[in-house]
């Protein structure tokens, strides 16, 4: 569907910058790579598994962006590793091991960091991401991007005995806009930059050596398990959120009754009685008019359009013909003793036919 004009394409493939990008991820899908481990347990076996598929069914304009990430990478490459920089404590791409037991069973595991320097004691990985992934990132909020780098933290210490203490992820952001950031000054907010030097939290060795020794377990266990019966990816992998049941508690109705479609919600929750009750009690609302919403999760977020192997994973391929529920919603009034539960039942025999 996505094409790269054919007066750019010879640029891309001349120098298999593209080619190369797509080879180098469908290599990572081993137990040997720390990307591939941090993959969900269906993706990780269907991409080993289809990389020849996958392989022929990806264009230039797909890799288009891996190429431009793998440009930068070679220049900050360049620029470090001389002796100048050496002598300053820079290490650029050096591939680091450690081998693990994992139920009696030894995995090696490697990786290679981008930059590191041995007398800051920092690291700092490169990445071409969109804005919305860097702003996780900045409010610690990514688990994927922030235990990848502490395990690059860990194979460092394991490989060369050296514990730093910083991490960063210098991140280009792929949507950034001067205008649109210019105009965040009028709002009193401070404007995002189009490279942005984000630094991660660190986590203990222990807790990363556990995470590591887990996922490869997961993983194991379905080696010689049909691609079907393999679980889909957890919702974290599939970067989807949870069904929620919307509050509104104050001035939210519309002149004939109904919730003003206008109104923020008071309070997101869980699809729970026991959670809303707990909220009320909360807030010590006992009695008038509130407002509950069901909202539909998003589960297929990344399956739909950044999954390659989306076409070979029966579990996307089912969800794809559900229907959505519509949003649905109703007034209760807490003054009427049995409402809230009543209301809520009917709303959630709705939810359950999607
Ligand atoms: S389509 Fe979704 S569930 Fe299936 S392998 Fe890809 S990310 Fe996992």
């Amino acid at each position: 569907m996505f094409k790269i004009p054919e007066i750019f394409k010879p640029i891309l493939e001349e120098d298999h910058y593209v080619g190369d990008a797509i080879e180098e991820s469908l290599k990572k899908d081993q137990y040997t790579s720390v990307t591939g481990l941090l993959k969900g347990t269906k993706e990780f076996h269907l991409r080993r598994r289809h990389s020849q598929a996958i392989e022929a069914n990806t264009t230039l304009a797909d890799g288009l962006w891996s190429t431009i990430g793998s440009l930068l990478h070679e220049r900050l490459e360049k620029f470090y590793s001389t002796e100048e920089m050496r002598h300053k404590g820079f290490h650029t791409e050096l591939r680091m091991y450690h081998t693990f037991d994992v139920d009696g069973q030894e995995s090696e595991i490697s990786g290679k960091f981008d930059l590191a320097n041995t007398k800051t004691l920092s690291m700092y990985d490169l990445k071409v991401t969109a804005s919305y992934t860097l702003d996780k990132i900045a409010a610690d909020d990514h688990e994927y991007y922030i235990m990848q780098q502490n395990i690059y933290r860990y194979l460092f210490y394991k490989s060369f005995g050296i514990e730093l203490k910083n991490l960063y992820i210098i991140g280009f952001d792929k949507y950034w806009r001067k205008g649109e950031e210019l105009r965040k000054l009028n709002y009193g907010k401070e404007p995002n930059q189009p490279v942005r030097l984000i630094k991660v939290r660190t986590i203990p060795f222990e807790e990363v050596k556990e995470y590591i020794i887990k996922q490869i377990r997961d993983k194991r266990k379905y080696d010689e398990v049909e691609d079907d019966l393999i679980p889909e990816c957890t919702i974290e992998d599939r970067w989807g959120t949870e069904d929620s049941i919307a509050l509104y508690l104050e001035d939210f109705l519309t002149k004939s009754g109904t919730i003003n479609k206008k109104k923020r919600a008071t309070r997101l929750l869980p699809v729970s009685l026991e959670e809303i009750k707990e909220y009320l009690d909360y807030k010590n609302k006992v009695s008038g008019k509130i407002g509950i919403e069901f909202r539909a999760g998003v589960s297929t977020k990344k399956c739909k359009d950044f999954c390659d192997c989306n076409a070979k994973c029966n579990f996307y391929q089912s969800e794809k013909k559900k229907r959505q529920p519509p949003k649905l919603n109703d007034i209760v009034d807490l003054s009427i003793e049995g409402d809230l539960e009543e209301k809520f039942a009917t709303l959630k025999k709705k939810i359950d036919k999607y």
